[in-house]
């Protein structure tokens, strides 16, 4: 059951809109509460269900019990009665390297049950379900006036909420957690049922789940399989249990039933998940923190760091597999913000938000409710641009000292420090020591020393160069002491510290005592990082305490006069925060830059082609180019070949890979898992020209299921339309 009852201040902007202007205005991430009353629209669009088909606020029946957060960052969909969950490929990816070995490496060589016993536990793996959603904004802003200064407020908003928390967890016996909507304007709690016993039942190979790779993610076209199946398991009363070999199939509330027949360019389509954070209602001082310092950075750090990685992984498979996860997880982040770099300027945003502050000032002006309205834009400039200095500091520092994985690990040891320092116990210090050590057998799993010493070989200098205003002066001290060579630097480093060994490291951890204390303030890897801890202490940190406690007090007054003037006359929806919404729009195509074509569909044929067996994410495996080559595609054959993906207008972020594409009757038709690139600009401004979201066909996740996989026992249990 869901359930969101929202404050009536929020209703009535749409009092002005008209019909027309909500077709313009494809694009939003709707609360499932919002669909009622866009109902009108989304059907002009095309739908030909009732919305409450979609959610409902009562009965089980409605498609939101069908979705839900897979991990801790994904989307996954229902499809079965028997908790058969689809999900992307790499949303998977992270769970299944952890399975892998050498020998079984699932990565490469995919994986597919062949029965339900097959199917593979995994362990720390989790599937979320929403069961309800209550706005909670009074209670969490109860006893809080606008007089109260920032700190006082935020502690009486923590205690409020875990009170709520409590009292809803107490009562329902789901996990319960406040999130903030509109900047800390409204606030809703979200009823969770967690599953713990999740297994691997289908997983294509690199070579299918990743075609493309880096190449291709966040472009258009693409021809990825990017799907992979797990299944949900439950106790015998059918609720989530700890892993037991006789835990049985979770029965679901509802599931998606699957339409093969196909769609058409125009076609309605919607997108059901969890996108993770977007930015829409910023300033544009604000965008241009991100244009000009944060994104700049991070590509700068990323592009050094991955050039690094990639020559050894294209050169050593040991290397390929250890850093795989890791490699995709830095590369996407690197690519996409390029890609919104470029939409950003082709868009001119910057311009845009301009003449939408220039009107938001002329309304500020007028306000009579509010005299201090009109001074909010400009002291919103001042707080910004006197903190981007910090800012770029911020960002250099995790970019290029937290991306050298040993440097990163420094941490370890100051928590071993601390441990000795506090005053608990032996028996909860070596407790507390027992848990770093599970940690750091995960982290040596997938750990190379000597390439880490190249990366940090690359990363130091970038933020070494920079001015004296964002480096600790006795950082670049340290490089002079091996005459500013990075190389003998990063030598010495490596060979003196314990961290790029895991066996001393294990060792210390196994074994320690008080008096490794001063080993480990002497460890040089340990020296680098407590003088750039200390150098944040006292040049960044108090002054980020006071930016983030005046930014939020004017971010969250911006958004409550935004949507009070409502100067564009538009429908407002929450900023994406991980809480359910919808997108409507329809399947429309888009002419790639350097092509001649314009198309919204691509197919199996474009794939093969493109096969080399020298490069992981573009080697096909041989029997998928046999089934091909001899058209062996049974009941999943169109025109003579196979649809692999297609795209769409909808306004989809990160947290939405696995979401399902869902048509105008609720049946679902493909699963989302990215977007075209210059397009990724949406976190901030989604603009229906050349905002995309790519989707794989459902029926090339059946098709390879079938007959790559030759797992077609898994289709007897979902239910197929034609
Ligand atoms: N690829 C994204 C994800 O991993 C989806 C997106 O940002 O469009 O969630």
């Amino acid at each position: 059951m869901l359930l969101i009852k929202q404050k009536s201040i929020f209703l009535f902007s749409l009092l002005f809109l008209t019909l027309p202007q909500l077709l313009l205005a494809q694009g939003g991430m709707w609360e499932p509460a919002q669909l009622k009353r866009q109902e009108t629209a989304m059907k002009k669009l095309g739908l030909e269900i009732p919305v409450e088909a979609i959610y409902s606020d009562s009965g089980n029946s409605s498609l939101n019990n069908a979705v839900v957060i897979f991990g801790s960052g994904c989307t996954g969909e229902m499809i079965s009665p028997r908790g058969l969950l689809l999900t992307n490929n790499h949303c998977g990816y992270g769970t299944v390297q952890a399975l892998s070995t050498p020998t079984a490496n699932y990565l490469q060589q995919g994986f597919w049950a062949k029965s339900q016993k097959d199917e593979i536990p995994c362990p720390g793996l989790t599937v979320t379900f929403v069961r309800q959603i209550v706005d909670v904004t009074d209670q969490v802003l109860s006893g809080v006036n606008d007089n109260m200064d920032e700190t006082t407020r935020e502690q009486k908003i923590t205690q409020n909420i875990r009170n709520v928390e409590k009292g809803y967890s107490r009562i329902s016996g789901w996990k319960a957690e406040v999130k903030s909507f509109y900047s800390g304007n409204a606030y809703r709690v979200i009823l969770k049922e967690i599953f713990r016993d999740v297994r691997l039942v289908a997983f294509p190979p690199d070579g299918i789940g990743q075609f493309g790779g880096d190449t291709d993610n966040w472009m258009w076209p693409q021809q990825k399989g990017d799907f992979a199946m797990f299944r949900v398991y439950a106790n015998a009363d059918n609720k989530p249990a700890e892993y037991q070999p006789d835990n049985v199939p979770y029965k679901p509330e509802r599931y998606f039933p699957i339409n093969i027949s196909g769609y058409q360019e125009g076609d309605y389509v919607m997108i059901y998940g969890f996108p993770y954070v977007t930015e829409e209602y910023i300033t544009s001082f604000q965008l241009n923190q991100i244009q000009d310092i944060a994104y700049p950075i991070r590509i700068d750090a990323r592009r050094a760091k991955l050039a690094v990685w990639e020559s050894a992984m294209r050169t050593n498979p040991d290397i390929a597999l250890k850093y795989a996860a890791k490699y995709s997880s830095v590369s996407n982040g690197y690519k996409k913000w390029q890609g919104a770099l470029r939409g950003l300027e082709l868009n001119n945003v910057q311009a845009i938000k301009q003449a939408y502050e220039a009107k938001f000032q002329e309304a500020a002006t007028l306000d009579r409710e509010n005299k201090e309205a009109s001074m909010l834009l400009p002291m919103m400039e001042a707080v910004v641009t006197g903190y981007n200095n910090k800012l770029r500091a911020t960002e250099y520092i995790r970019e290029t000292l937290w991306g050298v994985e040993a440097l990163d690990q420094a941490k370890v040891l100051q928590k071993v420090l601390d441990i000795y320092r506090s005053d608990v116990d032996d028996v909860r210090k070596t407790d507390s020591l027992k848990r770093l050590q599970k940690d750091l057998v995960k982290f040596y799993k997938n750990y190379d020393a000597a390439l880490d010493q190249k990366v940090f070989e690359a990363l130091l200098p970038i933020y070494l160069n920079q001015t004296q205003e964002i480096v600790p002066y006795n950082l670049k001290t340290q490089l002079e002491k091996y005459a500013g060579n990075y190389n003998y630097w990063a030598a010495a480093v490596y060979s003196n510290s314990m961290i790029p060994d895991a066996r001393q490291m294990t060792l210390l951890l196994s074994h320690s005592n008080a008096s490794d204390t001063n080993r480990i303030k002497s460890d040089p890897m340990y020296v680098i990082y407590r003088m750039v801890k200390d150098w944040e202490g006292e040049h960044i940190t108090p002054y980020k305490k006071d930016y983030d406690l005046r930014i939020r007090r004017l971010d969250r007054e911006f958004m409550k006069l935004q949507l009070r003037y409502n100067v564009d006359h538009k429908m407002f929806f929450p900023d994406a925060n991980q809480t359910l919404r919808l997108t409507y729009g329809t399947i429309q195509g888009l002419q790639p830059e350097g092509s001649d074509r314009y198309f919204y569909q691509t197919t199996l044929d474009e794939a093969i082609p493109r096969h080399d067996a020298g490069i992981n994410e573009f080697n096909i495996p041989q029997r998928l180019r046999e089934l091909h080559a001899t058209r062996n595609f049974g009941q999943w054959s169109v025109n003579g070949t196979v649809p692999v993906n297609f795209i769409s207008v909808n306004h989809t972020s990160g947290g939405n890979s696995g979401s399902p594409a869902i048509n105008a009757k609720g049946e679902l038709i493909g699963l989302n898992f990215d977007r075209v690139w210059d397009g990724t600009m949406s976190d901030h401004y989604f603009d229906p020209k050349r905002c995309r979201n790519v989707m794989v066909d459902i029926r090339y996740v059946l098709f390879l299921t079938e007959k790559f996989g030759e797992a077609g026992w898994l289709l007897d249990e979902m239910q197929i339309i034609k």
